[in-house]
């Protein structure tokens, strides 16, 4: 939205407004958030374990129940369900299953009308399930902005206008006039408004949603549990966690960027890239009425490096993106979730974005890990004889994919052959990351490249270039 990084003292203003901003996720910091369930303290068997209780592992186990309520099913999650990426995402819970249009247009040309019926699908089925279970999650098909800052940004707006209507998107081309009656912005200069493809949802209360539907379809949800190892024996695996273990005919991963810990190969394919965002305290009626927010309600600016930012149901402001971090190593730390630099850049950005908003204060700062991929979209894999399955990679657009992937992974394991598990998406895996210490090398001089060509209107040096002719991509 706004470029340039923070000045290196913060002004007193933008210190003063992260000054009681709790380092912890808004969404996962309600009074309504479940008590955890035990840990696993026994043996048990089951026909299916799923490993993660983020979005794709509920996903999965209520899917699997769904289509076969007498089939047993256990789910192990480390932490607590939802404490994750699905807990602390912006809530955009799109149609794409490509991480947008374009990207899908470029990876999976011929595909891409199959794709978006699959994705508009899945997310009107995403909206039936949270009116069948009642879960209170603020679910709204809102569709979105995608707006400009900068000139530059607006050539060949009208081609993607003209490409998502062949999809069968709603979508409107406005000038600088138009999206600032949409949105009352000085740093807008025109833009495109869907008002299809796109829900608004409070993710921590809908991955508590999906853990009460679970446990009412009989699943039994171990908390605290995590899977150390896995271990093949007579026709099943055994998963093997500190008080106990599960032995399991089928099983599958839904770990996210944590999964390479548990199978090797996931990690040439994935790697952590830090997102983070701000929430502020709730809007009073006339900074709303400044704010002029007029449109679907959730946003994102057309940068490489780009902001994504949304209103919640008390009128809070969720403003997030812009770094996305790659710690050398790939390294995966919790104070990482905290970082007083970033948060200090985004609430400088969001400021120069809205001044009518000064003297907002912020309530939340926080960090989540993605799980990138080099094609930004998910790829799926199975292990030990098609016992276990496995999907990652949905690289900062998974809140609606999620759910997609754990219909995909359930064929893989019933041997379904479906539409689902014929595209060429299901198929085949992006190009994997090289090794460390390339990797970190790699991904740097990438991040690098990415900030420069926004700074030099959107033109690209010759090393994204050369990533772009190879397929290869870096992004949150
Ligand atoms: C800051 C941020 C903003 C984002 N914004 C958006 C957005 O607006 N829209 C969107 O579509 N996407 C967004 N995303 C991405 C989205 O949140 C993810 O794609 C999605 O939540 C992935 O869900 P998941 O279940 O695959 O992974 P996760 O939510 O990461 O869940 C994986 C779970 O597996 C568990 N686990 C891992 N290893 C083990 C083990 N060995 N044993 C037991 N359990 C294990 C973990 O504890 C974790 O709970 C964002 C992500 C971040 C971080």
């Amino acid at each position: 939205m706004v470029r340039s990084g923070a000045s290196p003292r913060l002004s007193a203003a933008v210190g003063k407004s992260l000054a009681n901003a709790a380092p912890t996720p808004f969404w996962l910091d309600q009074p309504d958030a479940p008590e955890p369930l035990p840990a696993l303290a026994e043996h048990v068997t089951t026909e299916l374990a799923v490993v993660g209780g983020g979005f794709t592992g509920l996903w999965t186990a209520l899917l699997a129940k769904e289509r076969d309520p007498s089939r047993d099913v256990v789910l192990l999650e480390a932490r607590s369900v939802g404490w994750a990426a699905s807990g602390r995402n912006g809530g955009f819970c799109s149609a794409s299953l490509t991480h947008g249009i374009g990207n899908g247009l470029e990876r999976f040309p011929e595909e891409m009308p199959l794709l978006e019926k699959l994705g508009q699908q899945n997310l009107l089925e995403i909206g039936e399930t949270i009116a069948k279970h009642d879960i209170d999650c603020d679910f709204q098909l809102t569709g979105e902005l995608s707006v400009a800052t900068a000139p530059w940004q607006l050539e060949g707006i009208e081609e993607e206008a003209a490409a998502a209507r062949q999809l069968g998107h709603e979508v409107e081309v406005l000038d600088a006039e138009g999206i600032r009656r949409e949105l009352d912005s000085p740093a807008l200069v025109g833009g495109l408004k869907f008002t299809t493809g796109n829900a608004l949802v409070e993710p921590g209360r809908l991955a508590w949603g999906l853990r009460r539907a679970c446990l009412e379809a009989g699943v039994r949800i171990y908390e605290q549990t995590p899977v150390r190892s896995i271990t093949p024996g007579g026709t099943g695996l055994t998963l093997t966690t500190p008080y106990g273990s599960v032995r399991a005919g089928k099983v599958i991963l839904g770990t996210g960027v944590f999964g390479r810990s548990l199978l090797r190969r996931i990690g040439a394919y994935v790697v952590p890239v830090w997102d983070y965002a701000l929430m502020t305290e709730p809007l009073s009626d006339a900074q709303l009425a400044a704010l002029g927010w007029n449109g679907p309600r959730g946003a994102g600016d057309m940068s490489n490096q780009f902001h994504y930012f949304r209103m919640t149901r008390d009128n809070r402001m969720l403003w997030g993106g812009y770094d996305a971090v790659y710690y050398n190593g790939g390294r995966i730390r919790d104070e990482d979730a905290y970082s007083p630099a970033t948060f200090g850049r985004l609430a400088e950005h969001f400021f120069t974005a809205f001044p009518q908003l000064e003297g907002v204060s912020f309530t939340h700062a926080w960090g989540g890990v993605i799980d990138t991929c080099s094609r930004f979209c998910a790829f799926f894999g199975s292990a030990y004889g098609g016992r276990l399955g496995y999907v990652a990679g949905y690289t900062g657009l998974g809140v609606g994919a999620t759910r997609f992937g754990a219909q995909v992974l359930l064929d893989k394991i019933e041997n379904r052959d479906s539409e689902r598990s014929r595209l060429a998406l299901v198929r085949s895996k992006p190009i994997p990351f090289p090794p460390e210490p390339v990797r970190s090398g790699v991904i740097q001089l990438t991040r690098a490249s990415i900030a420069r060509a926004d700074e030099n209107e959107g033109r690209r040096d010759a090393w994204l270039r050369l990533l772009d002719r190879v397929g290869l991509g870096f992004d949150s």
